[in-house]
Formats: C-alpha cells, structure tokens, sequence
C-alpha cells in the first residue's frame, strides 16, 4: 500500500469547536503514527508494522471511548477531492455513491482511492454512524460552459471528462459566506472573488453566492503558482521536455507537481514564510531567488483576480485565505498593489495586522471594494453538512 495520511477532527457542527483534532501519518510505512490533539494535551502513538489506515481508526475510536465522546458523534463527513459531474452538493454515504466515487477516481487517480480507504475504514470503526462526503469540485459544479471548457476537441469531453471541475469548494464557500455576514448581506446576492492561498492556491470568482468560475482545472495543477506545482504553463514545454529529453508520463508529474512552483523557481524551498525569511539572508543570490519567487506568485494571483472582473457583475470584496492569503502580509501588499487599476488600494497598518487567525477589512478607505482577510475552515463546512444531511438518518 503507498504511504498516506488523514487529518480528522471532532467538531461540534454548531459552532464549529474542535473538541478533538489530529494527523495520521506515514500510515503503510513502518515508522507510521497518529497524533490526538485536544485542548492542550497532544499524544503520539507509533503504529508499529504493517499498519493501515484502520488501524489509525482503532486507535481514534479507542481515544474517543477513553474519554466519554464516541457517544456524542451523529455523523462523519469524509473530504473527497473529486466528484466529477455526478456530485453537484455533498451526498450521504451508500454502496450507489461509494461506486459513483470509484467511477470518478480516474480522474484523481492519487486522491479519490485514498478517500475511499478512509471511507471503508471508517464504516467498519463506527458501524451504524451516518458518513458524508463532501467533495472539493462540487461548489464549481455552477461553472457555466464557457467557463468549464477546455478549447480542445469536444469528444474528449463527452468521452473522457476532460474538462474543468475546479477544487478548494467547501473553503471558497466558507470564506465566501463569511464575507457575505460581514458586508451584511444575504450570500445570494453577494459576488466575490475568493483567493485561497495555502500549498495549494486558487482563486474564485463567485457570482451572487454561485461559483462562475475557478482557477484550478480538470486536477489541482491548473492556474495560479503553488508550494511545489507550477500552475499554468504552456503545454507546449510539456512536448518539448518529452521530445527533447525524454521525460516520461511519470517524470513529468513529478517535475509539475512536485518539483515545481516556489519551491522549484526559488530552489529555496515550498514555504512561503521561508521566503519570506530568505528576502532578508546575507546571501544576495537567496535574497534575489526568493524575491523573484515571491514577485512572480504575486503578480499571478493579481492577474487571476483583474481576470475574473469579467466573470462578475458587480465585486463586492476581494477575500484572501489560506495558510498565506490569511498571514502573509508581504504577498498581500503586492497583490492589492498590482490592482490599482481595478480601484483597490491596501491599508498599510489593517494589512500588517491582519494575521494568525483575525479576520477583517485590510483595505483604504479611499477603496472601490473591500478587500477581506477571512480564515478557511473547511472542516466546519464538513460537519455541516455532514450534521445536515443525516438529520434522521440515524
Ligand atoms: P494547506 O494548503 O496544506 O492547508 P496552509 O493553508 O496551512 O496549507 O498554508 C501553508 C502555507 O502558508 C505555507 O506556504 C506557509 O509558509 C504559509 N504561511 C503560514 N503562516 C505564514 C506566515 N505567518 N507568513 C507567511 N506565510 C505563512
């Protein structure tokens, strides 16, 4: 089994507090664990050899009866990266859905099959609790054609599925919300432009509360720069590399996903807060390759946001999220600045306070639009609509 790893959380769907929180990691390998984290106590465990994922699970589900809350679960929702077409919102968990996930898996041959390891092991630790899944391109799925298609022949489409779904929903959604109950008004009238930017990074154009369009594709390698994938690039290269110097399929996702984006233009590394340290280093080429890198992922998420301009009929805010759309002030800066244009003008102070979990306003007052900080919460989502789907189920 290749090595993987799961995040999970107990969440109260109400309020979105996590009572309990944790990471399996390295599961299939022999050093593999799981970390519990609850209040502030964190435990470890090794799971030995010839571990798998259920393992973890038995763990987790001891943890829970250990302290009393294995009672207190009405449901798990499960993350699933893709589901194509078929999955338009989130769905409870049957045999009929379970093979709609395995028919959609050649499209995220890495992820769907994990997600679907967790899901089974998870029905055979928790027998009789509902189980949710809730899949990252189904908020996309209101995409209108001309914004799905690829320019390429249309068989291609109707035969393979080739074609863009888009990832990042349920935190596009989120912050998209939140932004709606700071503007005060309802979601359904509220346009935005979201911009997630974590390892992965996306932006969204999100018209009166739907997605209209997105910037990653048929697979999360599409659009904007990231940690370790180059997001757009001429497919062109992908030809010449494979003629030229006889990459192969495999060598080519690798150098794609893996070793590619910050990581591969900086040669620094995938950590924008490295980065961000290197802009001060003694060494002037590590100064200059991260301020290269740093400039060039800006102006590429400047130019996704003045793109989706079109997308929208008005804008009501700009929201920024993710690990470093929420912290990083210094990308901020240069994203609003590049959009002087559009009208946006960034407040100095608000942007250099806006981090570690604050949300709010960062921009001037002079500004066309707001520009928002909001912190994602993705597993929130999950619980509700995990908590809303099985009301009864049970
Ligand atoms: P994931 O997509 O895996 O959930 P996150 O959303 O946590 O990842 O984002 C990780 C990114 O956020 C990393 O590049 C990290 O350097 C960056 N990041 C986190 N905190 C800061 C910070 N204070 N300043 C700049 N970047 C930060």
């Amino acid at each position: 089994m290749a090595v993987s790893s799961f995040k999970f959380a107990l969440i109260d769907s109400a309020t979105g507090h996590q009572i309990l929180h944790g990471l399996a990691e390295k599961l299939g390998d022999d050093d593999a664990s799981i970390t519990i984290k609850r209040e502030n106590e964190k435990n470890r465990l090794e799971l030995g050899k010839n571990n798998q994922h259920v393992d973890a699970i038995k763990v987790l589900v001891s943890t829970l009866q250990e302290l009393g809350l294995d009672n207190n679960i009405g449901a798990i929702g499960h993350r699933v990266v893709h589901g194509g077409e078929m999955f338009t919102q989130s769905a409870v968990i049957d045999d009929d859905v379970i093979t709609a996930i395995e028919a959609v898996s050649a499209l995220a041959p890495l992820h769907n099959p994990a997600n679907l390891i967790g899901i089974k092991a998870a029905q055979l630790a928790f027998p009789g609790i509902p189980q949710v899944a809730v899949f990252d391109t189904a908020f996309h799925q209101t995409m209108p054609e001309k914004a799905y298609m690829y320019a390429i022949d249309k068989d291609h489409y109707k035969e393979k599925g080739i074609r863009r779904y888009g990832f990042h929903g349920t935190s596009h959604f989120f912050v998209a919300q939140k932004a709606a109950e700071w503007l005060n008004k309802s979601f359904e009238t509220t346009s935005v432009i979201t911009v997630h930017l974590g390892n992965g990074c996306s932006v969204c154009a999100i018209s009166d509360g739907k997605s209209v369009d997105t910037s990653m594709g048929m697979t999360p390698l599409e659009g904007l720069m990231m940690g370790t994938r180059s997001g757009d690039i001429d497919p062109g290269v992908i030809m010449y590399l494979m003629k030229r110097y006889k990459y192969d399929a495999n060598q080519i996702d690798d150098f794609l996903n893996k070793q590619s984006g910050m990581l591969g233009l900086s040669q620094l590394s995938n950590d924008c807060r490295t980065l961000e340290d290197a802009l001060n280093d003694a060494d002037n080429e590590k100064r200059l390759a991260a301020q290269l890198t740093l400039e060039v992922y800006s102006y590429r998420v400047a130019k996704y946001i003045a793109g989706y301009t079109c997308a929208l009929t008005h804008l009501d805010a700009v929201v920024f999220t993710g690990g470093i759309g929420e912290n990083s002030n210094y990308i901020r800066d240069i994203v609003v600045k590049h959009l002087g244009l559009l009208g946006l003008t960034i407040d100095d102070c608000k942007n250099q306070q806006a981090r570690f979990g604050q949300a709010g306003a960062i921009n001037d007052p002079t500004s066309r639009t707001p520009v928002l900080v909001i912190p994602t919460n993705e597993e929130w989502v999950i619980a509700q609509d995990a908590a809303k789907l099985t009301k009864g189920v049970k």
